[in-house]
C-alpha cells in the first residue's frame, strides 16, 4: 500500500478529513473536522481514501460520503465558498483540492474508451482501465482572465452571473491548440470586441469551481472600439481608476489583477 492510500479501518492518527458529498464537505461546527475518525458521522465510505495533503503538521485525507441524499446523523454538508476568507487561503485551497480529487475519482469509475471498470492507481493520482490500457488523471481546465489598461482606465464588463452590479476583468477558457496568450486576445475579442497588445502574465489561482486554473495577465488596449457580446456580458465599460463600481473582493485573482494594474498605472 502506498503512502497515497490507506484504509479507513486501519487509521487513527489525529487527521484532517474531508468528507465530500458532491461539490461539498461536511463540517462540524461550520469547520473543516480535526481530530481521530471517531468524531465523523457514521457511514460505509465510497471509492479511496486519498491522502490530499497537510494542515497544519496533520495530514489530511479525502473520504467520500455514499449517498447523495443521505443527511448526516449530525453535523452538516456544505458548499466551499464559506471557507473563502481572508487569512484562510491555505485551507481554502487543501478543501478545493478534496473536492476536485473526490469528483475525478467518482468520474472515473468506468473506462471512456471501453467501458470496462477502472483501478485507482496506486502511485500517482490516476485512475486506469487494464483491458485498454486507458489512464485517466485529474481534469483542470486552463483560462484566462486579463486587466486590460488604457491610460488612467482600466476595463471592466459585468456578466449576468456578478450580483450587485459588480464589475470584474474579462475571463475565458483556453481551447484546444491556443497559447495562453492567444486566449487573452479572442477572448477579448470577442466578448467586447477590442484588440490588445503587450500580454504580460501576473499571477495564477487554481479555483475549485468546478476544476480551472485562472492564469492571470494585464494587457494594453490597441485598438477598436467596445461592443459587448451579449450572451457573454450584459456591459463592458472603460472606467477611471479613482471612480470605479463595485469590484471582486481581496482573496479572488480579477481583484488582485485589478489592484496590480492600479498600482502601474499610479506608478505612470
Ligand atoms: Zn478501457
Amino acid at each position: 500500500m502506498s503512502e497515497l492510500y490507506l484504509s479507513l479501518h486501519s487509521h487513527s492518527e489525529e487527521a484532517v478529513w474531508l468528507l465530500v458529498r458532491g461539490d461539498q464537505l461536511w463540517l462540524k461546527d461550520g469547520a473543516l473536522p480535526v481530530g481521530d475518525k471517531a468524531m465523523l458521522p457514521s457511514f460505509e465510505p465510497e471509492g479511496p481514501l486519498v491522502k490530499v495533503g497537510t494542515w497544519e503538521g496533520r495530514t489530511a485525507w479525502l473520504l467520500e460520503w455514499p449517498d447523495r441524499n443521505a443527511e448526516p446523523d449530525f453535523g452538516e454538508f456544505s458548499g466551499l465558498r464559506p471557507l473563502l476568507a481572508p487569512g484562510q487561503e491555505a485551507l481554502f485551497q487543501l478543501a478545493g483540492r478534496g473536492i476536485q480529487l473526490a469528483n475525478f475519482f467518482r468520474t472515473h469509475r468506468y473506462c471512456g474508451q471501453c467501458g470496462a471498470r477502472m483501478r485507482v492507481v496506486q502511485e500517482e493520482i490516476a485512475t486506469h482501465c487494464d483491458l485498454c490500457q486507458h489512464r485517466c488523471y485529474p481534469r483542470l481546465s486552463p483560462s484566462m482572465i486579463v486587466a486590460v489598461k488604457k491610460g488612467r482606465q482600466l476595463l471592466l464588463g459585468s456578466s449576468p452571473r456578478h450580483k450587485n452590479g459588480m464589475y470584474s476583468t474579462l475571463a475565458g477558457f483556453t481551447e484546444p491548440g491556443e497559447s495562453m496568450e492567444e486566449t487573452v486576445r479572442r477572448e477579448v475579442m470577442e466578448e467586447v470586441g477590442l484588440r490588445v497588445h503587450n500580454i504580460r502574465y501576473i499571477c495564477s489561482q487554481n479555483w475549485p469551481f468546478p476544476h480551472s486554473m485562472m492564469v492571470g495577465f494585464i494587457a494594453e488596449f490597441e485598438s477598436g472600439d467596445i461592443c459587448i457580446d451579449p450572451v457573454e456580458l450584459t456591459d463592458a465599460r472603460w472606467f477611471d481608476i479613482d471612480a470605479l463600481p463595485l469590484i471582486p473582493p481581496a482573496g479572488t485573482i480579477a481583484r488582485t489583477l485589478i489592484d496590480h494594474a492600479i498600482a502601474e498605472i499610479q506608478a505612470g
